[in-house]
């Protein structure tokens, strides 16, 4: 089925869809994005993801490019356009086009809007919530505003790829105390020997996950014991269990850190306990 992109005020044909190469995307990574999770034809914590959006915009003093209301229904439609029942929908928006200078453009000019959407087309997120993954630590690289979901991502593409010829699916950042900040794309969590779930607080040093938030409600509902505060990598490598969380993969276990093995190597009940509570809410894989 061929598929649909909406750029800049139109729906266009995957294939065709452009942005200028003066795009302050293309010249600096000077834009914001999202990923809201598609199950059974419900976008996952939709006004969450826009409310993030519209704090990435005013942190970075870009103009909101449309209403929430109008954002909704490109949204939906390119959902609909392409027949996404279980998948992701992608928003991304720019500073907008104009020749290269670091400093912003007049204020004449508009921001940039992509919107994409796929089904999901491979089972892997499916077999790593099923099976658990293994992580890789590295340092953490990053610029120190991370809780802005910009597009500027290198350093968690290096990591990425560090995992990734490691045999890991996920790298998780360590600062320069030995604190684990996150991982390249979803939210570190270790529980403990006495069954706290453990993650790291707000803070500008990490992404404020969407999915952290509402399974931390979930978690709080089910009368769990929990602590926001940092771990280091020794910890979590002496945790019962662990798991990583993101729009794309909600609840994941972590079955092994570097060449420690969590655990039994297993996925723990604490974390297939969540993974059962946070799909009764949001919608199981
Ligand atoms: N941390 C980082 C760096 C991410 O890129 C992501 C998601 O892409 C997350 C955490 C998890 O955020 P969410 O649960 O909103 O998907």
């Amino acid at each position: 089925m061929p598929r649909t992109a909406y750029v800049n005020g139109h729906y266009v044909a995957y294939d065709e869809a452009m942005l200028s190469i003066d795009d302050r995307a293309v010249q600096f990574g000077d834009s914001v994005y999202e990923v809201v999770a598609v199950r059974r034809g419900h976008l996952v914590e939709l006004d969450d993801h826009l409310s993030r959006l519209e704090r990435s915009l005013r942190e970075l003093r870009m103009a909101q490019p449309r209403s929430r209301t109008a954002l909704k229904l490109i949204m939906k439609e390119i959902q609909r356009r392409n027949h996404v029942h279980n998948g992701l929908l992608y928003v991304q928006v720019t500073r907008g086009v104009a020749p290269r200078n670091h400093k912003f453009p007049s204020a004449a000019v508009r921001p940039g809007i992509v919107v994409t959407g796929k089904s999901r087309i491979d089972q892997e997120s499916v077999l790593a919530w099923q099976k658990g993954v293994k992580v890789l630590t590295v340092p953490d690289d990053r610029w120190r505003r991370r809780d802005v979901k910009s597009t500027n991502l290198l350093a968690n593409v290096m990591a990425k790829q560090a995992a990734a010829d490691a045999g890991c699916r996920e790298a998780w950042l360590v600062d320069d105390d030995g604190f684990v900040t996150e991982g390249t794309s979803s939210t570190a969590w270790i529980v403990s020997r006495t069954s706290c779930i453990i993650t790291r607080p707000l803070s500008n040093d990490i992404l404020h996950g969407v999915t952290r938030g509402n399974l931390l409600r979930v978690i709080e509902a089910h009368g769990y014991s929990v602590e926001e505060r940092a771990f280091t990598v020794t910890e979590a490598e002496h945790a019962d269990e662990a798991f990583i969380t993101s729009a794309n993969n909600p609840v994941t276990p972590v079955v092994q850190i570097n060449d420690t093995i969590v655990g039994n190597g297993e996925p723990g009940p604490v974390t297939r306990r969540l993974q059962e509570h946070y799909a009764a809410v949001a919608g199981a894989l």
